[in-house]
């Protein structure tokens, strides 16, 4: 069976603008399904990394806020900490980066509660007895929440090959042992090069899995489960996270924190997706290189599958931008995610989020009706 998901493209009039487009997408794909009365309603974004611009302009989320109110939810914008150093690893520098990027209340209209607490370590363990995981670790807030809005931006990922609703939900809600658990089955690793042997790691290091011999630390990988703290803490960025797992595992694992974040929660969600200042990479970088086809529209859905397989589909119809960096694919209907990244092969994590029961790639897409004119206007 197909699932639907709904398109508007970016057409305006002064009849009516993309806003008011944006807030009947949300309804006609559902919203007033999902979202009872006095429900809590998480809606999960990336407030962009600074020196980014290419994450959703805020003024989107006031629409998406005011719709979910007048389904008679509160809503909260909402994302879990990084797991990488950078300026929104805590909840200070998180807030602080995404009000700088203009997520103030004034703007959104809705208050901004990070998933995971102050340092990512406000998680709930939830149980899905998959292949890769038993149990997944997803940021409290999210748990908590009575339903959930994945606000995704649509754009290239150098692990995923593209990154909208699975990786928003599946990477974007763990928390920073659910991050580093989908990255890595095991701990970071030091830099040699990078460390001065300064010995500021080994103090925030619960398992005491750290030593420094010779000016240079080291991790046991037999005592360190994993938390992260350490990336954080040392002032050279000496720790970092070991890029090692195969591509595969890696979709895998974030494919079933997807179906841990969504557990409990299967009629209380729905997707969207910015296909929109589509970059080559992901918003957690401090910039954003120019977009690879043309912007094309919103596309929102209550299956997290078909949604990203029909942005994925969209995107790959088009012909790439001059002035992208896109050497290869770039003729319209060619692959440009594959163009990209060639070693990701992103068809992995549609395939395997259908065989989980995530959804299905197999779907329609319903372009948003025109809007109704006013009765009372002639
Ligand atoms: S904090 Fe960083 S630089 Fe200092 S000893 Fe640890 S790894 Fe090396
Ligand atoms: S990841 Fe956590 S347990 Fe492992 S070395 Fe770093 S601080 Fe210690």
């Amino acid at each position: 069976m197909k699932s639907t998901v709904y398109f508007t493209d970016l057409s305006a009039g002064h009849k009516e603008n993309l806003i008011s487009k944006l807030g009947r997408l949300l309804e006609t794909a559902g919203l007033n399904q999902i979202v009872a009365k006095r429900e809590i309603v998480a809606v999960k974004l990336h407030f962009g990394e600074l020196g980014n611009s290419a994450f959703i302009r805020p003024v989107f989320f006031r629409k998406i806020v005011d719709t979910i109110r007048k389904a008679g939810g509160a809503p909260f914008l909402t994302d879990a900490n990084t797991v990488y150093a950078g300026t929104r690893s805590d909840s200070v520098n998180h807030l602080k980066t995404a009000f700088q990027n203009g997520f103030a209340y004034s703007v959104v209209d809705a208050p901004i509660v990070i998933a995971d607490g102050l340092r990512g370590k406000s998680e709930v363990a939830v149980e899905i007895n998959q292949n890769r995981f038993k149990e997944v670790y997803i940021g409290s807030e999210i748990i908590n929440a009575d339903s959930i809005v994945s606000v995704a931006h649509f754009k290239g990922h150098e692990l995923s090959g593209f990154g909208g609703t699975l990786k928003n939900i599946g990477m974007g809600c763990a928390s920073r042992k659910g991050k580093l658990a989908q990255h890595s089955t095991v701990s970071p690793k030091v830099v040699a090069k990078k460390c001065i042997g300064c010995e500021d790691c080994i103090p925030h290091c619960s398992q005491q899995a750290i030593s420094v011999t010779d000016k240079k630390a080291f991790i046991s990988p037999e005592t360190c489960i994993g938390c992260g703290e350490c990336i954080l803490i040392c002032p050279n960025s000496a720790i970092q996270i070991q890029w090692d797992q195969s591509v595969p595992v890696f979709l895998e694992n974030m494919v079933e924190y997807t179906m841990g974040v969504l557990k409990g929660k299967a009629d209380k969600a729905l997707f969207v997706n910015f296909i929109t200042d589509i970059s080559p990479a992901c918003d957690c970088y401090g910039h954003n290189d120019s977009p690879l086809v043309r912007d094309i529209g919103i596309v929102a859905s209550t299956d997290p599958v078909a949604i990203d397989q029909a942005s994925v589909d969209l995107v790959n119809k088009e012909k790439a931008l001059p002035g992208s960096c896109l050497k290869e694919n770039r003729e319209a209907g060619e692959d440009k995610f594959q163009g990209l990244y060639p070693y990701v092969d992103w068809s992995i994590q549609l395939d395997y989020a259908e065989k989980i029961g995530l959804g299905t790639r197999n779907y329609e897409l319903a372009p948003l009706p025109q809007k109704q004119k006013s009765k009372n206007k002639p």
